[in-house]
């Protein structure tokens, strides 16, 4: 199916319905209201659908409109608010056209919300930045592109229109990346061997395409013995900077002109930035993992105590980092306990003081996991193909969890030294993201722990990789929505 529809998403009074009948007469393009065509089929109005026949037939209706418009070709639809709760909307949507979010300030839309009395809108504050807060994530992922509505229709127009004529251009003749791309265009790369799956093309060039950037992303199988030649040439031409994995992230440093301080004293690199013909090594995996803790859970590793499991390279990376970072104490336990030694050898010398490797054993374990704050499960445990297998026993994490629990009812002032009062629930985070809810997170829900999945660290990284190539920040949520939208397909298929 080819992707020449537009859709526009966002809130009620958004200005989807303004915006679409303004952009499909300049370009002479049908337009629809899809909530519009919802009342011509049924014969009445959307709050008597609600009211009469319920949310669910309302919804289930929506998406044979929605099944109706995604059959059309270079149809410009404006949608309901709610359009995005249902995941088959978002993939009718995003099969069969381009999705744009209109974000439109919530002052904005109060000001000239005329209170139709559907059931969605109100025009009461509370109520829409509630309802902005929930939808958002959703709106993101559904969306191509994110547009702020808010210099007025005629602005809002244009950029929709050069969106639409970036896509008309460009489309499809790039498998699936819809960016002009030019002699001018920078080029960024993910270099390992074999590379198998990689969520981390999708999530850059999203980024890209929505930041406008006239940049691409490949995944570029390398390898060892041709490793140099490859670095030394990228270079010379016009590679922005690269991700470096498996097996290549120690072997780059050989290669690289620079190395950054983190990346040496971490012992691997996998961001390379080129300038000037110089190549310069960074180490954004421990980076993206404390950026995502911070953005979605609001902690920071300043007097946490972490319990990690594994001790290879992502492990090496988190501990470093939080070890930079302030961490009261970090307990590293892993399979071959040697590894575990030598780690917490290596941080406390090179680092702080502050790593203690744990023998993996429940007697050793429950304690530490008793005095821990965050769990994170840096092992390869748990991801595809084996997705059931469970990287700590579901008894010792409770054990763990009581601890935390035990210790967040003491009175203020009496929790562990460096906590500075009672400790909240132990927080369980693991870096697998594929599956993204693994087994270790499903037994933490079960316990009513917080949880953090792989997908965050993902992003995390792939934000710190595009600003270092752009000294820009990407759009905000856009790596995180891609990542979600790859990871709804079945596993493995990616
Ligand atoms: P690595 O260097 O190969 O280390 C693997 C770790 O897993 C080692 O500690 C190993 O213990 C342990 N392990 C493997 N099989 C085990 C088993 N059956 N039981 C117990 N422990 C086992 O790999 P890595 O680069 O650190 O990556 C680890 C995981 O993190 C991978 O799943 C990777 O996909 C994920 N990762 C995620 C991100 C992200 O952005 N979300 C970034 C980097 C990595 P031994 O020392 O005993 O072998």
């Amino acid at each position: 199916m080819s992707r020449d529809n537009l859709f526009l998403i966002g809130l009620s009074g958004a200005g989807k319905s303004t915006l679409g009948r303004l952009v499909a007469g300049r370009l002479g393009r049908t337009y629809a209201d899809l909530d519009d065509v919802l009342e011509e089929w049924e014969g009445v109005s959307i709050p008597e659908i609600f009211r009469e026949k319920g949310e669910d037939y309302f919804r289930r209706k929506e998406t044979e409109v929605l099944r109706w418009a995604a059959g059309e070709r270079r149809g410009i639809f404006s949608t309901g608010g709610g359009v995005v709760v249902r995941e088959e909307n978002i993939a009718l949507m995003r099969e069969s056209g381009r999705v744009i979010f209109l974000d439109r300030p919530i002052e904005h839309i109060l000001r000239d919300i005329v209170v139709s009395g559907r059931p969605m809108l109100r025009g009461d504050k509370q109520n829409l930045i509630a309802l902005r807060e929930a939808r958002l994530d959703l709106y993101r992922k559904a969306a191509d592109v994110c547009l702020a509505n808010d210099r007025g229709a005629d602005a809002a127009a244009e950029m929709i229109m050069d969106w639409v004529r970036r896509w008309e251009r460009t489309g499809g003749i790039h498998g699936g990346i819809h960016m002009e791309i030019t002699r001018e265009a920078r080029l960024a790369a993910l270099l390992g061997y074999p590379l198998g799956h990689s969520f981390s093309p999708a999530m850059q060039n999203a980024a890209f395409e929505a930041a406008g950037m006239n940049c691409i992303y490949l995944p570029v199988e390398v390898k060892a013995e041709d490793l140099g030649d490859v670095i030394r040439g990228m270079a010379k031409m016009n590679y922005l900077g690269c991700n470096v994995t498996i097996p290549h992230k120690v072997a780059v440093m050989e290669h690289l002109d620079e190395i950054a301080p983190a990346a040496r004293t971490i012992g691997a690199v996998n961001a390379v930035v080129f300038k000037e013909g110089r190549a310069i090594g960074h180490n954004v995996d421990g980076l993206g993992f404390s950026r995502s803790l911070t953005e979605e859970t609001g902690e920071t590793a300043q007097g946490k105590t972490l319990f990690v499991l594994g001790a290879g390279g992502a492990s090496r990376a988190i501990c470093a980092v939080f070890a930079m970072e302030g961490a009261r104490r970090i307990y590293i336990c892993n399979r071959t306990e040697a590894r575990a030694d030598a780690l917490a050898a290596y941080i406390n010398g090179s680092i702080r003081n502050c790593c203690e490797s744990v023998p993996w054993e429940p007697e050793a374990m429950t304690p530490a996991l008793r005095d821990s704050d965050v769990l994170v499960n840096a092992t390869s445990v748990g991801m595809y193909p084996r997705g059931d297998a469970l990287c700590l026993d579901a008894g010792l994490l409770a054990a763990g969890a009581a601890g935390a629990v035990a210790a967040e009812a003491r009175a203020p002032g009496s929790g562990p030294p460096g906590a500075g009062g009672p400790r909240r629930k132990l927080l369980v985070c693991d870096i697998v993201y594929n599956p993204v809810r693994t087994r270790l997170l499903e037994e933490a829900e079960k316990l009513g722990l917080r949880t953090l999945n792989g997908l965050a660290m993902l992003a995390g990284q792939g934000e710190a990789s595009f600003e270092l190539w752009t000294g820009t920040k990407p759009p905000e949520g856009i790596m995180r929505a891609a990542l979600e939208r790859i990871a709804a397909k079945p596993s493995g298929t990616v």
